[in-house]
């Protein structure tokens, strides 16, 4: 095609301005490697209101075929973002994965495709590595967990897993997401603890070639292989004799007290396997995606993310972005470099550096609570730290299952990160959202910690997990009080209350809707007020408020009910005044003539300042007021309004009082 081959030659022209061009935008990094990226591969967005057929012609400049989620090649003219089996993404429809011929390459067709004013952003599909670091030994002491000094290392340089496991061992209903290089599902210590997908095949978990629950993976039972596309997510990370995800579900969730092998920080849990990288430990962008998002719609809390690298990578932060926006954690490694790790403040190393609230950054501590050599750090970017080993070849390092029912030793951020992803399963086993939200259970692991000297500075929170801390309070908060429901603005209503306790994680909202017959959750606060802006006007909400921390929840107070109305109030009428020698005051009454005023407002002029000027409200249902500002020998008019979020009514009837010398 003699067009094509003129297209090819007439963007070579520009290359050398490209890294330029996208530089000046910001994206540090992204198009400057010539390394890190799967070759003729791009991923594309396109706005959502761009029409179908612009979206396939952009495709085509490139000569491109787009990629199914389910990795298979399809012309352009194809791809249909309505039908769900056409799609590159299941939860993006407008981010497509394209190859290109190689002859156009994949730098050439990011820069084609960015000049097109259809598209959001074109970049490279990129590689990730996981972060561990192998070694070989043949002792097993976990000293992550409980650190006697058995390795030679300091006492209590440990997560307090013993004391922990002394108030709660877990839940199975608490599934996390294992994004890795699989999972021996049949390892002896992991098998009860593995998450079977309850959509698939009833009870018993067969391949039935049917996608029972309509999720798009057919007889994905016991999760999904991205790297294969297929229904066995087995770890086959072979390399080095490594088997990382396997190591790294361990470290979550081994079973405990089972008489075998070793114990992870939860004795029961949910252990998800989400394989995306392959047997030499790597993973793509594309890959990455998929497996985030699918953890994400299948039922995962959180997910453990013990792999990096690259550079900013749009379309990856897009699908852990969508994991926060449904409220789930992501526990990241702060990624390895060289002996002494690097400052990723100054030089992010991602996932773990995107400023999304919901990812936590693990650094790497040792057994003496240093920061392990090798690992990151980052007094901003860096969250907590956590044990991951020393990398010196010997019981220093995490010990942890490996595959066909054995055991090794690892060292890694990637070991740091599934103990901080084991306690925050822990703690919300024992305390599930709702009501204890994402947020405050990351604040909850920052601030439970213990405090080293070794780390501040390296991380946000300056210390290493402690899993006891973050799972005990010693007893249940004090139950809040007073309870105030008021509707203050339009589709607002604020609910108040007293808070009695210091030892509160938060407090949970129920509501009722009028003409719903049960309460059910509605938000999770702090403090001692919430602003619902989802009261329909018109409608009566009902409301209850109680607060919880790992202890327990307090019994609920209220409920209490009010209404954002739905039109203003009705005018007061029959305005009466008259002065009182008794009080030395002017007495008024009215008549109230609406049923959904906030308050009544009092206005009075006199025969020195003839303009109405308001000189009190008083409450809702409350007629009358009485005016001690008066002087003798002087008229005065009075008027009165009714005002609620909606407006205000029209004044009543004008009342004029002599206040005679008295
Ligand atoms: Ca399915
Ligand atoms: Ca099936
Ligand atoms: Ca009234």
């Amino acid at each position: 095609m003699k067009k094509s081959h003129l297209l090819i030659l007439f963007v070579s022209l520009f290359l050398s301005i490209t890294s330029l061009n996208i530089n000046s935008r910001g994206t540090q990094d992204t198009y400057d490697s010539q390394d890190g990226y799967v070759p003729n591969e791009v991923l594309v967005k396109f706005h959502k209101e761009v029409g179908r057929y612009f979206i396939q012609r952009a495709v085509d400049s490139v000569l491109g075929k787009v990629m199914t989620y389910l990795d298979e090649e399809i012309s352009p003219f194809a791809w249909n973002p309505e039908v769900s089996s056409l799609r590159s993404f299941l939860a993006d429809p407008y981010l497509l994965h394209i190859k290109v011929p190689k002859e156009i390459g994949t730098e050439q067709a990011i820069y084609i495709l960015n000049l097109n004013p259809n598209v959001e952003y074109a970049q490279k599909n990129f590689i990730y590595s996981v972060v561990t670091i192998p070694n070989d030994t043949h002792f097993s002491k976990l000293w992550g967990m409980r650190n006697t000094g058995q390795t030679g290392g300091t006492s209590d340089a440990d997560i307090d897993a013993d004391e922990a496991w002394g108030v709660f061992t877990g839940s199975s209903d608490v599934v996390v997401a294992v994004i890795d290089t699989g999972i021996d599902y049949n390892h002896d210590d992991l098998a009860a603890n593995i998450w079977t997908n309850p959509g698939e095949t009833g009870s018993g978990k067969e391949s039935n070639g049917v996608d029972d629950d309509s999720n798009g993976y057919i007889d994905d039972w016991r999760g999904w292989n991205f790297v294969n596309n297929n229904n066995n997510p087995m770890d086959d990370n072979y390399d080095d004799n490594t088997y990382h995800g396997t190591h790294v579900a361990g470290t979550i969730g081994a079973v405990g007290n089972n008489e075998t092998g070793v114990v992870g920080v939860n004795w029961n849990v949910k252990l998800m396997a989400v394989k995306c990288f392959n047997w030499e430990g790597s993973g793509t962008t594309v890959n990455e995606i998929k497996a985030i998002d699918y953890s994400t719609d299948n039922g995962a809390h959180l997910s453990n993310n013990s792999w990096g690298g690259g550079a900013y990578d749009q379309a990856l932060y897009n699908a852990i972005k969508r994991a926060r926006d449904a409220k789930k954690l992501f526990v990241a490694a702060a990624g390895n470099y060289g002996d002494s790790g690097k400052n990723t403040d100054n030089d992010p190393f991602y996932p773990a550096c995107y400023n999304l609230n919901n990812i936590i950054s693990v650094l790497s501590t040792d057994h003496n609570d240093n920061k392990s050599g090798f690992s990151n750090y980052g007094a901003n970017s860096v969250d907590i730290g956590a044990p991951g080993g020393t990398n010196d070849g010997s019981v220093k390092d995490i010990y942890s299952t490996k595959r066909y029912d054995a055991y090794r030793y690892l060292a890694g951020t990637s070991m740091a990160a599934p103990h901080v992803t084991g306690i925050a399963a822990l703690a919300w086993g024992k305390l599930p959202y709702p009501p204890f939200t994402y947020t405050q259970l990351k604040s909850r692991i920052l601030t439970k910690k213990d405090s080293k000297s070794s780390l501040s500075g390296k991380c946000v929170s300056g210390g290493r997990v402690n899993a006891y801390k973050v799972i005990y309070d010693s007893s249940v908060p004090s139950a809040p009080s007073n309870l105030g429901v008021t509707a203050t603005a339009w589709d607002l209503i604020r609910i108040s209350w007293n808070d009695n306790s210091s030892n509160e994680i938060g407090y949970e909202i129920q509501r009722k809707a009028e003409g719903e017959s049960n309460f059910s959750y509605y938000a999770s606060a702090s403090g001692s007020s919430y602003d619902d802006y989802n009261a329909t006007t018109g409608t009566t909400f009902s409301y209850k408020v109680r607060a919880y921390n790992m202890a327990g929840l307090t019994s609920f107070i209220g409920p209490l009910s009010d209404e954002v109305p739905d039109e203003e109030p009705d005018a007061p009428s029959g305005l009466n005044g008259y002065f009182s020698y008794g009080k030395g005051a002017v007495i008024l009454t009215w008549s109230d003539m609406s049923d959904n005023e906030l308050e009544f407002v009092i206005e009075r002029k006199d025969e020195w300042w003839p303009y109405w000027q308001e000189i009190g409200r008083i409450d809702f249902n409350t007629p009358t007021f009485e005016d001690y500002e008066v002087y003798a020998d002087t008229f005065y008019w009075y008027r009165v309004y009714a005002t609620n979020p909606k407006g205000d009514s029209s004044p009543s009837n004008v009342k004029q009082v002599y206040v005679p010398q008295y």
